[in-house]
């Protein structure tokens, strides 16, 4: 130790022993920091790196040792050999080289220390080399101890300087291992110095080749600029990997996936920003060492994950450690769906992929709704009403169960579409379908088109369970409707089947609900009826009416009966030709009963042509030229050539047309509006008279009135026949009375049957009445006083 000092203080120059110690510090600060770049890359990038930081180190260690030697002065003139100065740098670079390499071997927990203890090693091998170069006139000789002590402290620091260094790229370990690495350089060379002592022999002369003090310098200044241009190389290319890097975390952090990669020990390694963003997590609790536990738990905080997040844990530590890839699709408390895919990807390492997939998700949810339901009520469609009645099938035959179809009806729907819009129809069919669902009280709801509804009621006895859903639905469509402004009704035909007594399959209960379905609106509308076995009787029954309809023109089996309509002195004005069928094994047939049929077969057309001749006729041979009023299907106007026809016969029969009078109802107008509204026009134009048929049922609506002039009003007999039961009945009639009167246009009341009714008219001074109590419906042979031809008979007779 007493030597170490000795040489310490009076055989350096000072300035020289810190410039020796500037270039090991910034040697050692270049060698550590590109020794940390080696740790963070593989393969050949990391050859390339050790290389590197080899050659800073050892040039360091050597120029070091160098720059210490020219602060050595013992006295005597001092020459240096190449081979072994060279040999000695070789050495250094080398065996630092070899110690970086051994530290940086993966999987082995001694690599680091026993790397940096080669790295030691290294030191001292470049000292005793370098010593060895050294040519002076005398011996020189060593103190064993001390040479063991520079080795151990060359060995033990270095070793300490590495194990530093692969714990952390921190600035905090970088500048710990760089002064280790330092302390490493210069206890080795100083300690060593001191073990050696020069004993002057003259007669050693030193070799003239060797090189001088001022060469030596030389070759010191080559190996510090060797130094700083690793230095600038490491800089530069560090400069290009964080360039890299912050090009690689822009992309990473606009992906549209959130991205996660933890290490070996699960804890996080990097994760983008679009993954914090994703599951609003603070990144001062997720970030780089944070363990997966901490992280799950602060999702389970921020996003209520609806899982137990230590299973969660486990089941993602168990796959990422069996190597197995690890996807699910989650869906969180907010509405999100999101697609999590982690995979391991070596070393232990494993990265998390997380998509948002709500947007596809929900179109593709969108896109199967609109496969199975319809888009104005956004009810269940045909589609999935007929699986959902199939699996009601299914399911009640596995059961033993029952259950009901209802099928429904709105009445009276095209007259809203036409009167009032479209727009006000679709208004009505979607508040219908809102009232029919919240009646049905968890039954199927499904709209089948149009204004069809369909239920099926699951739950519960049959067929008491749909006999008090009917009443819940009639009652639910009570309640006017406001749409657009217009108060509407909207009145329900219900038909009912009933699994299993009513039909077994699909076929069969779908076809005999629609049996009762047409029960319930041919006798009245606005009622419910349950299917019975006679209804599919009555359908085939009338399907065998409307073959027989077929033949009853040519079999001569229809005929004219004629109700005469008076004046309110009483006097019979004209007579309304009504049609009738004399069937020729079922009697009498009302034309309440056979006109729908004649309607719906298109029959209407041959008979309806068949009616205007044979009233027009009929008319045209009165000695009286009397009115004759015809009623007029409104199929009549939507085939053919009506006024045409109108043309023909009052030509064929010679009826004056001021004479007939034509009876319209609503049906009419609805439909082809404007062309009806020309054909009346066209009519018109031949001489005769228009009159509005049953008004005050149907919507009756003013704009009908206002749309044509027509000739006459005829109020419908309901509301006279209910004229003592309600009080209403009276204020409508007093209404059309009075609008009649500002339009200028005659109101008839018809269905007459007592005089009271007959005076409340003349009170209200209405313009003419027709009824039982002026004359039933009859042959006109029994009108033949009125009409003139009983005259005519008698004076021929
Ligand atoms: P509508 O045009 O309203 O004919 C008047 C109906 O009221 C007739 O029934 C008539 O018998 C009945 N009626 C008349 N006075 C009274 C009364 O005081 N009390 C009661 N309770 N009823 C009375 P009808 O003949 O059975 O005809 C029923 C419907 O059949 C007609 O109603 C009309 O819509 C249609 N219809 C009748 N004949 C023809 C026709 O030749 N062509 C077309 N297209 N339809 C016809
Ligand atoms: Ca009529
Ligand atoms: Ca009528």
């Amino acid at each position: 130790m007493f030597k170490v000092l000795t040489c310490l203080t009076v055989d350096h120059d000072w300035r020289l022993v810190a410039l020796a110690a500037l270039t090991c510090l910034v040697a050692s600060v270049t060698a550590i920091s590109l020794f940390s770049r080696a740790r963070a890359a593989r393969g050949r990038v990391r050859l390339v790196w050790i290389a590197t930081a080899a050659a800073a180190g050892g040039c360091g260690v050597w120029a070091t040792h160098f720059i210490a030697m020219l602060a050595y002065s013992p006295g005597v003139p001092l020459g240096y050999g190449i081979g072994l100065t060279a040999l000695s740098l070789v050495a250094a670079i080398t065996i630092t080289g070899v110690g970086f390499w051994i530290a940086l071997a993966d999987d082995w927990h001694f690599a680091a220390p026993l790397g940096g203890a080669v790295v030691g090693g290294g030191i001292a091998v470049m000292h005793y080399t370098g010593m060895s170069a050294l040519e002076v006139p005398g011996r020189v000789t060593w103190d064993i101890p001390i040479v063991v002590a520079s080795i151990a402290f060359g060995v033990v620091l270095g070793a300490a300087a590495l194990t530093v260094a692969v714990r952390g790229d921190g600035l905090r370990h970088l500048t710990a291992s760089a002064l280790l690495l330092m302390l490493a350089i210069l206890s080795c060379h100083f300690t060593a110095m001191g073990a050696a002592s020069i004993v002057p022999d003259p007669t050693q002369i030193v070799d003239t080749s060797s090189m001088s003090p001022a060469m030596l310098a030389l070759a010191v200044a080559n190996a510090a600029l060797a130094i700083l241009f690793a230095s600038l190389a490491g800089a530069l290319a560090d400069r290009r990997v964080r360039d890299k890097e912050r090009q690689l975390a822009t992309a990473v952090n606009n992906m549209a996936q959130g991205v996660v990669m933890f290490d070996d020990d699960h804890r996080l390694a990097v994760c983008n920003d679009r993954y914090l963003e994703m599951y609003d997590l603070s990144p001062h609790v997720v970030k780089p060492g944070c363990t997966l536990e901490q992280l799950i738990d602060e999702r389970v905080r921020r996003n209520g994950l609806k899982r137990d997040p230590k299973r969660y844990k486990e089941e993602l530590v168990a796959a990422m450690s069996s190597g197995s890839t690890l996807s699910a699709t989650v869906e969180y408390e907010d509405g999100r769906v999101i697609y999590i895919v982690n995979r391991p990807i070596g070393n232990g390492f494993w990265v998390g992929t997380h998509e948002d997939i709500t947007d596809r998700k929900r179109t593709e949810r969108l896109i199967a709704h609109m496969a199975h339901h319809d888009s104005l009520t956004d009810l269940p469609n045909r589609a999935l009403f007929v699986e959902q009645l199939q699996r009601s099938v299914d399911h009640a035959a596995r059961e033993k169960a029952n259950f009901a179809l209802l099928c429904i009806d709105l009445d009276r729907f095209k007259e809203v579409n036409d009167v009032f819009g479209h727009q006000t129809g679709d208004g009505l069919l979607r508040e219908v379908a809102e009232r029919l669902q919240a009646a049905a009280d968890g039954a199927f709801v499904a709209r089948l088109g149009g204004d069809e509804f369909t239920l099926i009621s699951a739950e519960g006895p049959q067929p008491a369970t749909a006999e008090a859903l009917c009443e819940r639905l009639v009652a639910a469509m009570a309640r006017d409707i406001e749409i657009g402004g217009h108060l509407l009704r909207a009145g329900l035909s219900v038909g009912v089947a009933i699994y299993p007594m009513d039909g077994r399959d699909m076929q069969s209960l779908q076809a005999n609900a629609d049996a009762a379905l047409y029960r319930a609106k041919s006798e009245g509308r606005g009622l419910v009826r349950f299917f019975q076995p006679n209804m599919d009787e009555s359908l085939r029954e009338r399907r065998a009416l409307q073959l027989d309809l077929r033949s009853a023109l040519e079999r001569h089996e229809l005929y004219l009966d004629y109700q005469p309509q008076a004046d309110m002195a009483g006097t019979i004005t004209g007579f309304e030709a009504l049609v009738r069928w004399r069937h020729p094994t079922r009697g009498l047939i009302a034309p309440g009963t056979f006109i729908p049929i004649a309607e719906e077969s298109g029959l209407i057309i041959p008979i309806g042509e068949w009616i205007l001749r044979e009233a027009c006729r009929e008319a045209a041979s009165w000695p009286n030229p009397l009115q004759v009023a015809i009623n007029l299907s409104p199929v009549q106007f939507q085939h053919g050539d009506l006024p045409g026809l109108v043309h023909a016969i009052l030509l064929e029969t010679g009826l004056k047309s001021g004479r007939l009078e034509l009876e319209i109802t609503e049906g009419v107008l609805i439909g082809d509006y404007s062309r009806a509204i020309s054909i009346l026009g066209r009519l018109k134009t031949l001489g005769v008279r228009i009159a509005m048929d049953d008004f005050g049922t149907g919507y009756s609506s003013l704009s009908y009135l206002q749309a044509f002039p027509f000739d006459k009003i005829k109020i419908d007999r309901a509301f006279v026949s209910n004229l003592e039961q309600r009080g209403q009945s009276a204020a409508i009639i007093r209404a059309v009375i009075g609008l009649g009167r500002g339009l200028d246009l005659p109101v008839v009341a018809e269905g007459v049957e007592t005089s009271d009714q007959l005076s409340f008219l003349i009170s209200e001074a209405c313009s003419g009445v027709q009824g039982y109590l002026i004359g039933r419906p009859a042959s006109i042979a029994t009108f033949g006083d009125i009409v003139g031809a009983g005259a005519k008979r008698r004076a021929a007779g």
